[in-house]
């Protein structure tokens, strides 16, 4: 834990000197709790990029309308992002292999993980109406996969993200890091399933998206 004083505080300085003054992050990267999963290495993201959002299966909890959020963690970052830092990509991304995923799936979730995997409801509902995408992963894989697209839906029950998206100011992205393998993919509409991201569409149409062409 005091490796970076040790080893990276003289080589982060100056950069993080210039950043003092405040930031103006490229990318909101919405994803899981889980270690094997670092943002700042799979976007190829230096201090100052990445605004993240971090919770068990990278969830994004529905806005019912006429009801006040359910869970204010994340549409307060959400909101920040986009509203105030005005960021202009928005990237979901699961992973293989994901506890909180399982414990969803197996509908008998751990009880204090019941009220936020409560969350994950529309992605179970949208596996099981609309089959995997890709039918050779183990079905905690398909539900990740399914979950991480859903949460882009989940984001546009927002008024304020479905207006940006909307008006062409703001794009979501599914994306899925596949552990074994290392490898990121990225959700393509038009061939509808995760493809290596190098393959994906518009990843890096944008120019304020070059955290995700880095990761080229
Ligand atoms: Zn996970």
């Amino acid at each position: 834990m005091k490796r970076f004083e040790t080893t990276k505080r003289a080589r982060y300085s100056s950069r993080f000197a210039k950043l003092a003054s405040g930031q103006e992050p490229l990318a909101l990267f919405i994803t899981c709790s889980d270690s094997r999963v670092v943002p700042s290495l799979i976007a190829l993201s230096d201090p100052g990029e990445l605004f993240v959002v971090r919770n068990v299966a990278n969830l994004v909890p529905p806005q019912v309308p006429g009801v006040e959020s359910p869970e204010t963690s994340v549409s307060s970052a959400v909101w920040y992002a986009l509203e105030v830092l005005k960021i202009r990509d928005v990237v979901v991304c699961g992973h293989s292999g994901c506890g909180g995923i399982n414990a969803l799936r197996s509908g008998a979730p751990p009880a204090p993980l019941e009220r936020w995997l409560a969350h994950g409801q529309r992605s179970l509902e949208a596996w099981r109406a609309k089959g995997p995408l890709d039918p050779s992963l183990s079905e905690d894989d398909q539900l990740s996969q399914a979950s991480a697209l859903q949460q882009l839906a989940n984001l546009e029950t927002h008024d304020h993200v479905r207006a940006r998206v909307e008006a062409g100011e703001v794009k979501l992205h599914a994306w899925w890091f596949d552990i074994p393998s290392a490898r990121l993919l990225a959700y393509s509409k038009a061939a509808n399933r995760y493809v290596p991201i190098l393959e994906a569409e518009e990843p890096a149409a944008r120019p304020r998206a070059s955290v995700i062409s880095a990761a080229e």
